[in-house]
């Protein structure tokens, strides 16, 4: 038995309690609440903090073993070479606090096993296996021959080229076959690549509804990379589950997200580092036009998604390997910051990154980000009260202890 007892206590999703305290039973918390009302614990270790909350949930993140944010050099980084990446790359998340992740295309199918055989020290990791693409879309590789970028994925690789039902169903069915948590799609153009549009729908209304309904037969959910407003139309109209970045959310499609209880997972911390230092990091200079194109009416879309009550999860597009690179794991944090720029409050933010986390993985949610009896022990402990400064959350110096599933990972 563990009992940690903290100045403020945050549950992650309900009211902060002062003079706090969480009692944990092996991987389980059994009890969450104020020190005066906690049961005696006489044989338990006892911690004492200034503020403890739920580990906290990236949910949209990609594992590449990319050192540069562009995506073209995917295929000639070899797989062993990623995944060692990879590995530091999950400490680092871990370190800062992140004690789960949703991955949206990438190695993370496969370093999900390494972690949870105990191989390497990660975060709970849920991933999407290869992200879903039409040909000449956002998941495509535009200036290769098409065949070598079909031979990327057959040996390997992270991005699967599917048009038509048929092809659509088999290719939700290969990322099962990886043991997908989750089913990646691009319902619209992107940034990072070279040709589409980022406005432009991409897969018919037809092929949407077939992945989302073939991975509800697995009891998956569906989150779909949108910047158009027809592409999150569509997607909405399929059922997907999460709508990724939302650049051109509108009023209307924000009320059917509502609707829906659709969740929004921003990602505005690729935004920022990339405008900022995209391309002194190698970024492609058609990626670094295009958002330019999109950069302030993502940060509009926010706002009014926030304004509007529909539920927000924090992500980031964390992708590339190495703490200097231009989207670097271990910087996941900083979302909050941005956050708090759209106007969030504190609170809100904190529940962005733990309890709202879950809920993007549909029935595959585990019992986690929430300080309460019955969930899992992902816990944090920070230096001071974020409540008073969100920021402290970007700094993974301030994330003083780590605990998952029960277990102290950092700050022993
Ligand atoms: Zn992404």
């Amino acid at each position: 038995m563990q009992r940690i007892e903290a100045d403020v206590l945050i549950p992650g999703r309900g009211t902060p309690i002062d003079d706090g305290c969480v009692l944990i039973d092996h991987t389980t918390i059994t009890y969450a609440g104020s020190i005066e009302e906690a049961p005696a614990s006489p044989s338990a270790t006892v911690t004492r903090v200034p503020a403890v909350m739920p580990g906290m949930w990236d949910c949209h993140t990609h594992f590449t073993g990319l050192t540069t944010p562009n995506i073209d050099e995917a295929p000639r980084i070899p797989h062993v070479l990623a995944g060692v990446r990879s590995a530091r790359d999950a400490e680092a998340a871990l370190s800062a606090g992140f004690t789960s992740l949703r991955e949206a295309g990438g190695y993370g199918v496969f370093l999900a096993r390494a972690v949870a055989e105990g191989t390497v020290v990660g975060p709970n990791i849920y991933a999407a296996g290869s992200i879903l693409s039409t040909t000449g879309g956002h998941g495509d590789l535009h200036s290769y021959p098409l065949d070598w970028v079909l031979d990327y994925e057959t040996s390997g690789g992270w991005l699967s080229i599917c048009d038509g039902v048929a092809e659509c169903l088999k290719a939700t069915r290969k990322q099962l076959r990886r043991n997908a948590k989750v089913i990646k799609v691009c319902a619209s153009g992107g940034v990072m690549s070279e040709i589409d549009d980022p406005v432009h729908q991409q897969f018919s209304a037809e092929e949407l509804r077939a992945i989302v309904e073939e991975a509800a037969r697995a009891e998956r959910v569906v989150m779909a990379h949108c910047h158009g407003t027809p592409g999150i139309k569509a997607a909405l109209d399929a059922g997907v589950s999460t709508i990724e970045h939302g650049t051109y959310l509108d009023e209307e499609t924000a009320a059917q997200m509502k609707e829906q209880e659709a969740i929004l997972v921003p990602t505005r911390f690729i935004v920022e580092r990339l405008l900022a230092g995209g391309r002194e990091s190698g970024m492609p200079e058609y990626a670094y036009r295009k958002l330019v194109e999109i950069g302030d009416r993502h940060m509009q879309a926010i706002s009014l998604a926030h304004e509007v009550g529909v539920t927000i999860a924090l992500g980031t597009d964390i992708a590339t390997s190495g703490a200097d690179s231009a989207v670097p794991w271990g910087a996941n944090g900083e979302e909050v910051i941005y956050l708090e720029r759209a106007g969030l409050s504190p609170l809100e933010i904190i529940e962005t990154a733990t309890a709202n986390g879950p809920a993007t993985l549909g029935p595959q949610a585990p019992n986690s980000g929430r300080l309460a009896a019955g969930f899992d022990a992902d816990i944090i402990a920070v230096c001071a009260n974020p409540l008073d400064d969100i920021a402290l959350l970007a700094d993974p110096t301030n994330i003083v202890k780590v605990w998952k599933g029960g277990s102290l990972v950092k700050g022993s």
